[in-house]
């Protein structure tokens, strides 16, 4: 799960992050006066933050700085509403509903800092690098050994010798540097009590004046531990969500909506790559990533349905079922029901292989409803792709 940034440097905060002084607003007025309140507390400026689940909001002019609160006012007017694009929201962009207004820092160095679990390794990795403010990923491509990484034992948690080695490999000034480590310490604290999967400080910053900030924050969290952070669950925000994505996740359904035509219901997430592939392999385009899971029963294979027809540019389905624990049978009764309930007029093509395959076959030739079988995967994706082109 993905919360605001603001949502992000309150939690980091609470860990006793440093923070920049700042308010969520949600109308130009209210920006206003939180930027009004901020100058009177002492800021040197104003940043008005579009709030959106997506990075790169500088570069797609999401954040504007402003020298005082008539300033504020407009670039929240401005930014307000509007459809923020950038690398990663989709083509349309995503609309700003919420700014965080904050008090400017006086930066001396954009650096980063990034804390995620090294799958490889089975264990955090503590990640920090002197280029910070730009796209980690360009650095990672372009000069992996510009990013420093530290390995945590989970056993026995980040070492403040892990955390001096990082602070002297960012060229943090001697005197500082005992105040880096407890930042490093209060960020891994952070990322390891809250089950995230990513804390990300970009730009983490040094000031003019000796001091440090996370100047920007992202924290992403572990679903299957949303049960035991009830308060981090309330945060999540559905609007920046994909709807079907979301009508999806109430089903248990792992669906992630993409730009083609073909509608893709496969269990398993392997096979559900394998079949997006074999569909580009034949000339077509996934509408999607459905992977019904091993457990579906007929119930979330209505679901499953609904949610593919709910995206108008869908003009084949693609039905791939290796049946293991989801039996071919179970499956092709869903299948036979859905398509009864919704009054499925579009092409439905079916490759289905494993337990119960020939009780599930028979199931659908005696529903009396139009299916196409693929008798092989490539046989199948090509007859999906034929079915869904020559619909225009
Ligand atoms: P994004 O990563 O989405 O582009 P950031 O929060 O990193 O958004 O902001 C982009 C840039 O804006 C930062 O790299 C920094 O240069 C500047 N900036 C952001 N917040 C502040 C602030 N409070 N004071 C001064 N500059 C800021
Ligand atoms: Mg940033």
């Amino acid at each position: 799960m993905k919360i605001h940034e603001y949502q992000g440097k309150q939690i980091l905060a609470k860990y006793g992050v440093a923070i920049p002084r700042g308010e969520m607003v949600t109308t130009v007025d209210d920006a206003r006066l939180a930027a009004e309140r901020l100058l009177k507390e002492g800021a040197s400026g104003i940043v008005v933050k579009a709030q959106i689940h997506a990075g790169g909001r500088g570069k797609g002019g999401g954040v504007k700085l402003a020298k005082n609160a008539d300033e504020a006012k407009r670039y929240a007017e401005a930014i307000l509403g509007m459809m923020l694009k950038t690398h990663q929201t989709g083509p349309d962009g995503q609309k700003v509903q919420r700014l965080l207004i904050e008090e400017t820092l006086p930066i001396e160095k954009e650096l980063y800092l990034g804390i995620v679990l090294d799958r490889a390794t089975a264990r955090p990795v503590f990640m920090a690098s002197r280029e910070g403010g730009m796209e980690i990923e360009e650095v990672a491509a372009k000069h992996p050994a510009a990013i420093l990484k530290e390995y945590i034992d989970p056993a026995v948690g980040f070492q403040a010798f892990q955390a001096r080695k990082l602070a002297f490999g960012l060229g943090i000034k001697s005197e500082m540097v005992g105040q880096a480590v407890k930042f490093f310490t209060a960020l891994y604290r952070a990322y390891d009590e809250t089950d995230a999967s990513l804390a990300e400080i970009n730009p983490f910053i040094t000031t003019t004046d000796g001091r440090l900030f996370a100047l920007d924050a992202k924290l992403n969290f572990d679903d299957n531990a949303l049960y035991r952070h009830p308060d981090i669950k309330e945060l999540r925000d559905i609007s920046e969500e994909d709807p079907l994505e979301v009508e999806a996740s109430k089903y248990n359904l792992n669906y992630i909506k993409l730009d083609g035509n073909i509608a893709c219901m496969v269990n398993g997430a392997g096979l559900a790559m394998a079949t997006m592939d074999i569909i580009k392999y034949a000339g077509g385009a996934p509408a999607n990533f459905l992977d019904v899971g091993g457990g579906a029963n007929a119930d979330q294979i209505t679901h499953a349905f609904q949610i593919l027809l709910a995206d108008a540019n869908v003009k084949a389905i693609f039905i791939n079922i290796f049946g293991g624990i989801l039996r071919v049978d179970t499956l092709a009764n869903g299948v036979i029901e859905a398509a009864r309930r919704t009054n499925l007029a579009l092409p439905i093509v079916l490759r289905l292989e494993g337990t119960n395959v020939e009780q599930g076959r028979k199931l659908l030739q005696e529903s009396g409803l139009n299916f196409i079988v693929g008798q092989t995967m490539k046989d199948a994706a090509e007859k999906v792709v034929q079915a869904a082109g020559s619909r225009g």
